[in-house]
């Protein structure tokens, strides 16, 4: 029987997630188990099964229905209530999270990652750092020593966490944003829900919910 893997998502972030999956599942195959596999793209918007840049594709549904000896998602939408609220779907129907890392991702010494994680090509995580569920950093992004970063946190790419840097669950930080470091007695926090714009200079801690933009970053009023 088949072990099935999917992308969650074929819209553009999907679509760039689709060649880190085919290295992770190679790097994960064991020619020895004789065993096949496939990787497929779900994506609630689509009515029948098609083929997305030579991968099939199909609704929830139709994947649920799919026949194989295991099932693991990686859900690939950078909208992070949509991720959780997926997370939980799979979660009730037994389906297990797939966390996928390109060839070239670098992790240092005691990295520790929970699972639904995909990190792009070009990702560097250093040293002593916690990251937890379905943490997308995309292209080029950095996390430096001693960061504790959340649940369904995300990273547009070239983000630059430095180190002692605390980002609570279901921040987005936004393309090229650095992030000053903190220290180990007082780490810079980027607040639940906070939302860092792109190019962002943030030079201090970030309240829960509020977004951030320009150098340095200053809370954005809402009209
Ligand atoms: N989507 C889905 N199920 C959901 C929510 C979204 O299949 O419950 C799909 C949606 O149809 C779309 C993709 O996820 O194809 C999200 O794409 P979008 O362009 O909004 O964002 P990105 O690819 O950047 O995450």
């Amino acid at each position: 029987m088949t072990k099935l893997y999917a992308i969650y998502g074929a819209s553009g972030c999907g679509r760039s997630l689709m060649l880190v999956a085919r290295q992770q599942l190679a790097r994960e195959s064991d020619v020895s188990e004789n065993q096949t596999s496939e990787i497929v793209f779900i994506d609630d918007a689509l009515t029948e099964i098609i083929d997305i840049n030579g991968h099939r594709a199909m609704n929830y549904a139709a994947f649920v229905n799919e026949p194989a000896e295991s099932k693991a998602v990686q859900i690939a939408i950078a909208n992070s209530r949509v991720r959780e609220k997926i997370a939980n779907t799979l979660e009730a129907d037994g389906i297990s999270l797939w966390s996928i890392s390109a060839d070239n991702v670098i992790l240092m010494d005691d990295v520790q990652i929970a699972e639904g994680s995909a990190l792009s090509p070009f990702v560097t995580i250093t040293s002593n750092i916690k990251i937890g569920k379905c943490f997308h950093a995309n292209l080029y992004s950095y996390v430096e020593h001693d960061c504790v970063i959340g649940d369904f946190v995300t990273f547009a790419p070239g983000v630059k966490c430095n180190g002692n840097i605390h980002i609570q669950d279901h921040a987005y930080i936004g393309a090229g944003a650095m992030i000053k470091q903190g220290t180990p007695n007082q780490p810079l926090v980027i607040g639940k829900g906070a939302i860092v714009g792109m190019g962002a200079v943030v030079t201090k801690s970030v309240p829960a919910g509020v977004t951030v933009v320009g150098n340095p970053a200053r809370i954005l009023k809402q009209k």
